[in-house]
């Protein structure tokens, strides 16, 4: 019998019992638990996790719990032959190695001392050996950067090896625009100034900063998902590219990642004199230098890359509490599982959470009768460190199978990241990419957020590093695991709402509001390009004006709307949570098929950032070098064309339904 909650919001004794049953030791344990060793993507340490949170859901109160697999293409190093193994070599003029970067990274505390720690690398480096006379730092290696060196230096990049720092942008945009430039390797590291506060005395273990030996691995492939199998999921029997198919866009050079104990010794050997703007040097202990030869001689800097592709198997798991009244509509609230090495904050804290929570929430389901209005599908994803696969396969089906000094958290998150234009509300970013939301939205219009928790901005300074441990996490970040507990009550709560609202808590006005502002912002950054060529933004504050009268109506018809109505609260629910697919173009943003929300994408310079109006934005790109100016302005009237028609057919959605 539904008719209790028929029509209802859901019970406030459940947010009460779910808020207070959330337990910070309970969170720690299973931390402790999940970053004990290694479990890296298509390894049996991550099917073991698998597994294990198979048991776990099954036991704690989910309707359903099932584990899907795929057979992907992932990457690895060569762990077995010192000769081959991955290393950065300085040679002098006869070819004797000066000096050859260590293999693996220091190991600092005993809790370390594990096998299958895998050794620093970036996955789907091309292998290869390259050999430079010179080693040309490009700062972080962003498209600005090399515009610096070409326009106040005659340092030529062409032919040579490069080193970036990490940081500010996605590592994979490193490699691309290192080998657009014409390098032969990339070589990146991490300098104290970014990673370690400025010093290098106070570290790990002893600090949350990032020690000399302490590496960031991670993809630096563009394409999200398994680069064997664009655009449909990759079962057993999926279609697949040969593994040397050029489409896939693999880097095409050897990429590696240093700590700044390395980084040190071959910054040491630079010799160049090309000036080096302020901005550009780190916190190392030595003179920064864009180029020159090494040592002012005859010698040489190597690289000496075996990583390689293999195809391996990853696994998503996903555990059910079937709605009572809507099932068939879906809230999803997941994280990955697979790790670099221990993985104890990226992204075992998200996994610790999640259990807390699906735990608290699978008890009230066994033993208080409830049950959310819609189903609550929790999900654990494999391998997103290589680039988002597990999640990206999984959207590719069409449809899933159902068998203290701040108040509030609010308060100190909108004044840490206030709202420009309210200060009082926190600022929430455009979304990117970078973890397994990106897929949800770009391929498949479904509304996401991106929900984190940090004290530090652009990155903890431990990433990817073997140094993420469980004791950096209990002893330094989080003792006690209060913010745990906040975050995993924060997300329960937005989950909760999320499937027991009668209306779903969104709100069409904050959509057409935050689309003004893009426009705004396009205006201000290409307007005066897009009206010398005969573009007209007056056409698109038209459509703009026009969504945001349909958002307002919209919202009108909501306030005024008969409660008692399921039908038409059902038809409400569709047209908001609906709406995000009305932005989608089947065909993809122009020369990106797998990019399809014509307002919102990840910026092609950067993954990681959120770009506005992004087929736009990537098809002004450097437009004025194009030889072929009529051609390329068409790709752009098109666009412009295509946000017009999408922007009116997406308000045409929110219209009454008569
Ligand atoms: N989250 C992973 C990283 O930052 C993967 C990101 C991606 O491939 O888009 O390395
Ligand atoms: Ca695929
Ligand atoms: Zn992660
Ligand atoms: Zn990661």
């Amino acid at each position: 019998n539904l008719s209790p909650y028929y029509l209802k919001d859901g019970d406030p004794a459940i947010r009460e019992e779910l808020m207070n049953s959330i337990d910070a030791n309970n969170i720690r344990t299973y931390l402790k638990d999940l970053s004990e060793n290694p479990h890296l993507a298509g390894t049996p340490a991550d099917l073991k996790q698998a597994k294990e949170l198979e048991t776990f859901w099954k036991k704690h109160g989910m309707d359903e719990v099932f584990i899907t697999p795929y057979d992907v293409l992932l990457s690895y190093p060569n762990t077995t032959d010192e000769n081959i193994m991955n290393q950065i070599q300085i040679l002098n003029g006869s070819g004797d190695i000066q000096y050859a970067s260590p293999l693996y990274e220091d190991i600092l505390d005993p809790s370390e001392n594990k096998s299958n720690v895998v050794p620093p690398f970036n996955a789907y480096s091309a292998p290869g050996i390259v050999t430079s006379s010179e080693l040309v730092y490009v700062n972080y290696g962003r498209v600005e950067d090399y515009r610096y060196i070409e326009a106040n230096t005659s340092v030529n990049v062409s032919g040579k090896i490069v080193i970036a720092r990490y940081g500010r942008i996605f590592r994979g945009d490193k490699v691309q625009q290192a080998t657009r430039h014409g390098a032969i390797g990339i070589i990146i590291y991490s300098d104290p100034a970014d990673y370690s506060n400025g010093q290098t005395e106070n570290v790990y273990p002893h600090s949350i900063w990032l020690p000399p030996s302490g590496t960031q691995r991670g993809t630096v492939k563009k394409t999200d998902g398994d680069p064997l199998t664009p655009g449909y999921p990759a079962t057993e029997t999926a279609y697949r590219l040969e593994e040397n198919d050029p489409s896939m866009k693999l880097p095409a050079i050897p990429v590696h990642p240093i700590g700044y104990g390395i980084a040190r010794e071959l910054f040491d050997k630079m010799t160049g004199t090309a000036k080096l703007p302020a901005s550009w040097r780190g916190a190392m202990n030595v003179t920064y230098r864009i180029g020159g030869p090494l040592n002012n001689t005859d010698w040489k800097v190597r690289m000496r890359i075996s990583t390689s592709n293999k195809r391996r198997k990853i696994h998503n798991v996903f555990g059910i509490i079937r709605g009572a009244i809507e099932p068939d509509r879906y809230v999803l609230m997941g994280n990955h599982r697979d790790a670099w090495v221990f993985g104890a904050i990226d992204p075992s804290t998200g996994t610790a959470v999640m259990k807390e929570m699906s735990r608290v929430m699978g008890n009230l389901v066994k033993t208080k009768k409830w049950r959310p209005r819609r189903s609550i599908i929790f999900c654990s994803w494999g391998g997103e460190e290589y680039g988002l696969i597990g999640s990206n396969e999984w959207v590719e089906i069409p449809s899933p199978d159902m068998q203290n000094t701040y108040s509030s958290l609010y308060s100190k998150w909108a004044y840490g990241r206030p709202d420009e234009e309210d200060k009082t509300k926190p600022s929430i970013d455009v979304a990117g990419s970078g973890s397994d939301f990106a897929p949800f939205v770009q391929l498949a219009g479904v509304p996401i957020c991106d929900i984190s928790y940090s004290t530090i901005t652009g990155g903890y300074p431990l990433y990817h590093s073997k140094y993420e441990t469980f004791n950096v996490v209990d002893k330094l970040i989080d003792p006690g695991f209060k913010y745990h507990r906040v975050v995993a009550q924060v997300i329960a709560e937005v989950t909760r709402r999320l499937s027991e609202d009668l209306l779903v808590p969104f709100v069409v006005t904050d959509f057409s509001l935050k689309l003004q502002q893009l426009v705004t912002l396009l205006e201000h950054e290409y307007g005066q390009l897009l009206s010398t060529n005969n573009i007209r933004m007056s056409e698109l504050h038209n459509v703009a004006d026009s969504f945001t009268k349909s958002t307002t109506s919209f919202q009108k018809f909501v306030d005024n709307l008969d409660m008692q109505n399921p039908y038409e609260i059902r038809m409400i629910n569709d047209q908001m949570t609906l709406l995000e697919k009305a932005f989608l173009d089947p065909q993809g943003l122009p020369g990106r098929p797998f990019a399809r929300h014509v307002l919102f994408a990840e910026s092609s310079v950067n993954s990681y950032a959120g770009s506005s109006f992004p087929g736009l934005v990537d098809a002004l790109f450097e437009i004025e070098k194009d030889p072929n100016q009529t051609q390329r302005w068409n790709v752009v009237k098109k666009h412009f064309s295509v946000i017009l028609f999408t922007i009116e057919s997406a308000a045409s959605t929110l219209r009454e339904v008569t």
